[in-house]
């Protein structure tokens, strides 16, 4: 097993990729363009930038039309449904995915009772039309889930059969895990897989399929241990790479050939040679 230093110095020329970014948040808004300039010089292949809202989007959408290695999401999340529930928000996504080449996903949509800032009833329907949008563009769905996961299984079960779904930020248990393997979807692994108290979710990753993992950042949130309290950024995906070449037993290039190529055709994207 690599220590976490020797991982580093290996992953500075071993591709790697963060599925699930907000790099176009107020967060980042002084010093974005050093991460992009990162992210240029190949320290990541791609980044895949996640909209959450109409606005949103359009924003994810200019950044990956500026950018080569970013693309885009379209999607409302289940915090904003109610903003958008009674306009014509599907129209308005569908002109967007046409917009640009680089939209790759619609997403992220779902169902999140924590905070329940939209109804669930609401959030339900608006989750629901997404799922039909991404199969009626044949584009997959990037899916987030928190204190819902039955309600949330069920709806991809009815809504989702045909089309790829990523549970991006995976926070379920065992058997949660299971059946969206089984359901034939991909679970999103970030930077809580190296939390102390998180042996549930890395027991999860040990069994599970690698061939079924996606890594991400969810950038700004969900800095890895070392850094929890600061701002996380898509370079720290290594420690999703790293932690879950550990749990596998496999060594780091070999892990990222699987999680690179998972991404890649799971988004569609071309990749850029090294
Ligand atoms: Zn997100």
């Amino acid at each position: 097993m690599a220590t976490l230093f020797e991982s580093e110095q290996m992953l500075d020329s071993i591709p790697i990729c963060d599925t699930h970014a907000h790099l176009s948040f107020r967060h980042f808004d002084s010093d974005r363009h050093d991460i992009l300039r990162t992210i240029e010089r190949g320290v990541l292949s791609f980044v895949v930038e996640v909209g959450i809202d109409l606005d949103n989007s359009r924003k994810c959408i200019e950044l990956a039309d500026s950018e080569d290695h970013v693309y885009a999401t379209v999607g409302v999340h289940p915090h904003d449904s109610a903003k958008v529930a009674t306009g014509k928000y599907l129209e308005t996504m569908e002109a967007f995915v046409s917009s640009s080449r680089k939209v790759v996903a619609i997403g992220e949509t779902g169902l999140d009772y924590y905070r329940d800032l939209s109804p669930r009833k609401v959030q339900k329907q608006v989750f629901i039309d997404q799922l039909n949008l991404a199969s009626k563009m044949k584009l997959p769905a990037v899916v987030h889930i928190r204190d819902a996961y039955d309600d949330a299984l069920e709806v991809l079960r009815d809504e989702a059969p045909g089309t790829k779904v990523v549970v991006h930020s995976f926070s379920g248990d065992m058997e949660c895990a299971k059946k969206i393997i089984n359901l034939g979807f991909y679970v999103g692994i970030g930077c809580p897989i190296t939390y102390k108290r998180n042996d549930e979710l890395r027991e999860v990753v040990r069994s599970i399929p690698l061939d079924r993992i996606l890594p991400e950042t969810d950038s700004p949130f969900l800095p890895p241990q070392e850094m929890r309290g600061k701002r996380n950024d898509p370079v720290n995906v290594r420690y999703v790479f790293s932690m879950i070449s550990d749990l596998k037993g496999i060594s780091l290039e070999e892990c990222s050939g699987i999680l690179l190529e998972n991404a890649t055709s799971f988004f569609g994207i071309r990749r850029r040679e090294a």
